[in-house]
């Protein structure tokens, strides 16, 4: 049952050095003499090639060996990230965290990546995306802010992904309520005086119901990792996994991967609590009324499919006084998330001069007010 361990290079055929994708291209660069190849098919076969595979068989681990690989990682002890280990690449340190990586590397095996989105930013663009973000966090320390700025090159991460699709259909029983209003008497106290009046009261109506709701999933988007707090990649949402090109491991070349840590059983548990909170929803507007209760919900999943993608994040990962802080960037579009530093020296001076402000107004105020006081007295 094993598999031979695929590395990738691509070297220059001019120099032999390796070349690397370009971002926004179809092209590997060379960037020892300046030759550029062209990867060829993009997009071409994409309908054909991206093809979901079958959950049920893959969590019984009965896939075709084609859909699976070997893969060699290093795995960082602080964060549990599983990077694929590149010969040409010598990193020391987990792009995750900034960590010193441990050199003991194993084999992961893997469900193959399906496809893929290719970078569309390049490294510059994401830098300063980054360093305008954080220009504009006015209570970033500083000197991490310099950091930042100066800092190392950021890193290009493949972030591994699971995308679910299902066919289901529910079955449900419920009620139906319907706001009505109602006339009663009641007794009120006039001046100290007891008095009858009508009142208006608001009253539900119950209905048994039950009935049929059919949904279609497609690509229900989960994140394959736990190497990144999740508030941050859902917040790199939305992808458009419509531009999804079948794998090519030219994609990565110059790139790396982070293989998947999240099972895809696991990942199914965050989809189907997703896919539930969406039939729920369904049902709620099948009942109708102004009030609705469910009593029972079945759903059944007819066909139920996956996909492995990876999708493009640069990322920095900076060791500043201790701390560890990430940012991350779309890889697609640009969008930057991370962790919010806060300088409480700049904050207290910022709470310094609002309370120094509050004084000066109360101040001018006071001393209008003597000044009318005073006009009047004149
Ligand atoms: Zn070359
Ligand atoms: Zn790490």
């Amino acid at each position: 049952m094993t598999t031979e361990v695929e590395e990738h290079r691509f070297p220059c055929d001019t120099c032999g050095s390796d070349l690397r994708y370009s971002p926004g291209t179809s092209l590997l660069h060379c960037d020892h003499c300046g030759s550029e190849e062209k990867i060829t098919n993009r997009g071409v076969w994409k309908k054909l090639s991206i093809r979901e595979l079958d959950f049920r068989k893959a969590v019984k681990d009965q896939l075709p060996e084609q859909d699976m690989e070997e893969l060699r990682t290093v795995s960082c002890v602080n964060c549990g990230a599983h990077v694929e280990f590149e010969p040409n690449i010598h990193s020391t340190e987990c792009p995750f965290c900034a960590t010193p990586l441990v050199t003991d590397t194993g084999t992961d095996r893997q469900i193959k990546p399906k496809g893929l989105l290719p970078f569309e930013l390049a490294e510059k663009d994401a830098r300063k995306r980054m360093t305008d973000w954080l220009g504009r966090l006015w209570f970033a320390p500083n000197g991490l802010q310099d950091y930042a700025r100066k800092g190392r090159k950021m890193q290009g991460i493949y972030v591994p992904y699971w995308t679910y699709d299902a066919d289901t259909k529910s079955s449900y029983t419920g009620q139906r309520g319907t706001i009505y209003y109602e006339t009663r008497r009641v007794a009120v106290n006039v001046n100290g005086r007891r008095q009858m009046q009508n009142r208006q009261v608001q009253r539900i109506r119950w209905t048994h119901t039950s009935g049929r709701v059919a949904r279609f999933f497609d690509d229900v988007l989960v994140l394959g990792s736990k190497s990144l707090p999740k508030k941050y990649t859902d917040a790199l949402a939305p992808w458009d996994l419509s531009a999804l090109e079948p794998y090519r491991p030219e994609y990565l070349a110059g790139f790396r991967a982070e293989s998947y840590t999240v099972q895809l059983d696991e990942g199914y548990k965050e989809a189907r609590d997703y896919m539930n909170r969406m039939i729920v929803r369904d049902v709620k507007f099948d009942i109708g009324g102004d009030r609705q209760k469910i009593g029972s919900l079945d759903t059944e999943i007819g066909t139920l499919t996956f996909k492995h993608v990876l999708l493009p994040v640069w990322l920095a990962a900076y060791k500043y006084r201790g701390k560890t802080y990430r940012f991350v960037v779309n890889g697609r579009t640009g969008t930057v998330q991370g962790e919010r530093p806060y300088s409480a020296w700049k904050i207290a001076f910022t709470v310094g001069l609002g309370l120094l402000a509050a004084a000066a107004i109360g101040f001018l105020i006071a001393q209008g007010n003597a000044g009318n006081v005073s006009f009047t007295n004149y």
